[in-house]
């Protein structure tokens, strides 16, 4: 066995951009190896392709999700783009099919990018009464013939959860390829894949990373053919995660289902508790029994939990006074709970539902908790403290 240098038993970071191949047998073999997916030494040429510390992170992701092959990006929205674009055929292409509940970013990007500059025709299809109606969805199917269907397992900021094991047998059943963002669900919940998923995205910003300090998305799967175009999309538009990056999430994420799976005790017990609020009009939280995706999420994610994001809304007489009960709140709790425009972070962090959302949704008493891992005795100490005195 070669000695190392040091006796380290983890992965270290690799910040060569190049790395060094000695002749020219050796570089030709890497080249022709370029879109595969492993750590051979021989076989690193440049890190826009593949960097060893990223390979060791997405060897993580590929053993928590129990997939074939994870790549990781610089975000999740290069993730996104990473997902979609290689099916992307010039004229060739058939519509594309996206979930309207889905994440506003992702939103702009199908319109300002995929709609506008690509000119890719894009359709919509809209939850009714809070949930999918998988009827009317093979109905629209059916007469479309997508390329590809394109969902979230849970909405935001609604907590909509889809019935993702119908949609892709749905989907498989007529030639659709199905891509899921699973960021709010984790494979903690479940593993897509195995229900007949072919993409699964992540912003790995959020639970994987888990500490709100790199921003970084990871596209998964196990057919090699859509592996083999989705690396040489990634380095061909240079989308790789930088190794220290790489370097942080692969530590970072060893404790992720730790933290998770306390993140959805947290949140179901604050669910609890918030809906037995009089100046609380309404939670949405898919564990109450009255979230209109109950029955689907207790099915699908198998009683394990209902994720770590909870909703809610004040109550008041007129729009003034669920507006200043909504900002008393946040001032109230500030010390303990931030307003920070993210999720998955350690601690419990906020957002006002209507500054974000416009339109949308208007309602201005309305606030999107990201449940974090503290103490639930603290987390519970800081809310009802700030409830006793609004
Ligand atoms: N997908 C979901 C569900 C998100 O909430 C976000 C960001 O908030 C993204 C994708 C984009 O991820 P990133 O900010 O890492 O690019």
């Amino acid at each position: 066995m070669k000695r190392k240098e040091v006796n380290s038993s983890r992965m270290p970071v690799y910040r060569d951009a190049g790395f060094e191949l000695y002749n020219a047998d050796l570089t030709t073999s890497a080249f022709k190896k370029e879109s595969e997916h492993h750590r051979e030494p021989d076989n690193y040429i440049y890190s826009r392709y593949r960097n060893p510390t990223v390979v060791s992170a997405e060897e993580e992701i590929m053993k928590l999700e129990g997939c074939d092959w994870a790549l990781l990006t610089q975000s999740g929205m290069s993730a996104i783009d990473t997902a979609l674009s290689i099916f992307q055929k010039g004229k060739e292409t058939k519509p594309w099919l996206f979930f309207t509940e889905i994440y506003g970013g992702t939103i702009s990007y199908i319109e300002s990018v995929l709609k506008t500059r690509r000119g890719i025709d894009i359709r919509y299809f809209t939850p009714d009464d809070g949930k999918y109606n998988l009827k009317e969805f093979e109905k629209v199917i059916s007469a479309l013939k997508p390329e590809l269907v394109y969902i979230e397992s849970i909405s935001n900021p609604m907590l909509i959860v889809a019935d993702v094991t119908e949609i892709a047998r749905i989907s498989k059943k007529h030639r659709s390829k199905v891509i899921l963002d699973n960021t709010f669900a984790t494979p903690w919940l479940f593993k897509p894949l195995e229900k007949g998923v072919d993409i699964v995205i992540h912003s790995a910003t959020k639970y994987f990373s888990g500490h709100g300090n790199l921003t970084a998305g990871v596209i998964c799967g196990n057919d090699k053919k859509l592996m083999h175009s989705a690396i040489e999309y990634r380095k061909f538009v240079g989308h790789m995660l930088s190794p220290d990056d790489a370097y942080r999430l692969q530590t970072q994420i060893l404790s992720f289902e730790l933290r998770f799976s306390r993140q959805c005790e947290n949140a179901a017990k604050l669910a609890e508790y918030l809906s037995n609020v009089s100046l609380i009009s309404r939670v949405w939280f898919p564990g109450l029994k009255n979230h209109s995706t109950h029955e689907t999420a207790k099915h699908l994610f198998a009683g394990k939990g209902y994720g770590a994001m909870i909703t809610f809304d004040f109550d008041g007489k007129d729009k003034t006074e669920k507006k200043s009960r909504r900002d008393n709140f946040i001032q109230l709790v500030s010390e303990k709970i931030k307003l920070i425009p993210t999720l998955g972070d350690p601690h419990t962090i906020l957002m006002p539902v209507e500054a974000v959302w416009g339109v949308k949704y208007p309602e201005p008493g309305m606030i999107r908790l990201s449940v974090g891992f503290e103490a639930y005795d603290e987390l519970y100490g800081t809310i009802s403290k700030a409830l006793a005195l609004i």
